[in-house]
């Protein structure tokens, strides 16, 4: 982000999400996580006003590049949050406004004026919000006052005004305890701040599904905990290492929660020995469950997450998906279960959870795996 002088990030989140919610508690999360984010940025500050967050340093000096650049990086992450967009808190003052429009637009305009053949124009707008009425101009003449502004600027014979079409447009927040200039709004990932909700515990495989789900929970405001299943010795190592980076990529969206290994392989020995070999994927699958019940109840997770889609594979036919979920009392959250593997695969782009997932790994279902898994595998026979 290119914005000298920038001091202040404007954070919007959206007012249906506070539905039913207690708007407090919402805005007390949503800050504490911002912070916690930014917290490479000296005395950084958090205020709510009037349902938006502003995000500025306690002696209102500006961001630096790098520092404008680091909340580029992380404010995507920040669930909770539609939109937001950095630049300039002044006073509440029509001289101010305008110098700060004055002193802001250039570097705004000069990667569109540098991308323009000289005859093409710029097309840019002025629109202000006036949140506190008391101001003595109205909206309209506030638009028209900073566009004089603007095309007063030098090299300003390079502009048309464009209300519908602008490539630019010069924003204006008028509060009572400040005013706020900015040209971009960038978006936000949406959702509800983590810790929203209880915390759930995620069934992590290398996959690409199941980390994605377990940012789906997130983004509903839930925390996540995680336990994968491994089979060394016919496993190799590299499968914990695999889901260890996997769990730091996704507690990339959260404050950094655990990860629980646990080693199937013995109870796989037993299944396979002792079981009908059709049955092994379900059976392996129940175990899961089965144990990973037992981590959430002293943990207290409120409950599990796994990230079956339906018929993807052939231990997620509702038949199976029913018997696996028979091991276990508790809620098991499906956020994929309507999605197709393209859907799937654009949400891990999206979240930087794909590349990690497509490393080749060996995920402990694999293990014994049968020439001809059951589709139906009927609760019945393999209770
Ligand atoms: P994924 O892409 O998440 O691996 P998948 O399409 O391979 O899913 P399955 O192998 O049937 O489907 O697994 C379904 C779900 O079961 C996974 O999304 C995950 O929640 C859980 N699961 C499967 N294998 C493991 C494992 N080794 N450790 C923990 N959870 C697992
Ligand atoms: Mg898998």
């Amino acid at each position: 982000m290119h914005a000298p002088g920038c001091n202040a990030i404007l954070c919007r989140y959206g007012e249906l999400a506070l539905k039913g919610m207690n708007r407090g508690r919402f805005e007390a999360r949503l800050g504490e996580n911002l912070r916690r984010l930014l917290r490479g940025i000296a005395g950084v500050e958090a205020r709510r006003v009037q349902g938006r967050m502003w995000l500025a340093k306690r002696d209102g000096v500006a961001f630096t590049p790098g520092e404008l650049d680091l909340a580029a990086e992380v404010l995507p992450r920040a669930f909770g949050l539609t939109s937001f967009s950095p630049g300039w808190m002044v006073p509440p003052r029509l001289d101010e406004i305008r110098a700060a429009v004055a002193a802001a637009t250039p570097s705004a305009l000069a990667p569109l004026c540098a991308a323009h053949a000289p005859d093409v124009p710029v097309r840019v707008r002025v629109r202000t919000s006036r949140a506190w009425k008391q101001f003595p101009l109205d909206s309209l003449a506030m638009n028209v006052a900073l566009a004089e502004t603007v095309f007063a600027l030098p090299g300003a014979e390079r502009l048309t005004v464009d209300l519908e079409n602008a490539e630019l447009t010069v924003g204006c927040e008028i509060r009572e305890e400040f005013a706020f200039v900015h040209f971009a709004s960038l978006p936000g990932p949406g959702g509800l701040p983590v810790g929203s909700h209880p915390p759930v515990l995620a069934l992590l495989s290398g996959g690409i599904d199941s980390p994605v789900a377990a940012l789906l929970a997130m983004k509903r405001g839930c925390p996540v905990d995680f336990i994968t299943f491994h089979s060394a010795p016919y496993t190799p190592p590299e499968t914990v290492a695999k889901m260890e980076q996997l769990v730091t990529v996704l507690n990339r969206y959260q404050a950094p929660r655990r990860l629980f290994v646990c080693n199937l392989a013995p109870l796989q020995v037993r299944i396979r020995d002792a079981c009908a070999e059709r049955f092994r994927t379900v059976l392996y699958r129940r175990m899961m469950l089965r144990i990973a019940t037992q981590v959430a109840c002293r943990q207290r997770h409120a409950a599990l997450l796994t990230g079956d889609s339906i018929g993807q594979v052939a231990s997620q036919t509702i038949v199976n998906l029913d018997t696996i979920n028979a091991a276990t009392w508790m809620l098991v959250l499906r956020p994929l279960l309507g999605m197709d593997k393209s859907e799937i695969i654009a949400l891990a782009r999206r979240f930087g959870t794909y590349e990690l997932s497509c490393l080749p790994g060996v995920d402990s279902c694999t293990v014994f795996m049968p020439s001809s898994p059951a589709t139906g595998a009927r609760r019945q026979f393999v209770e």
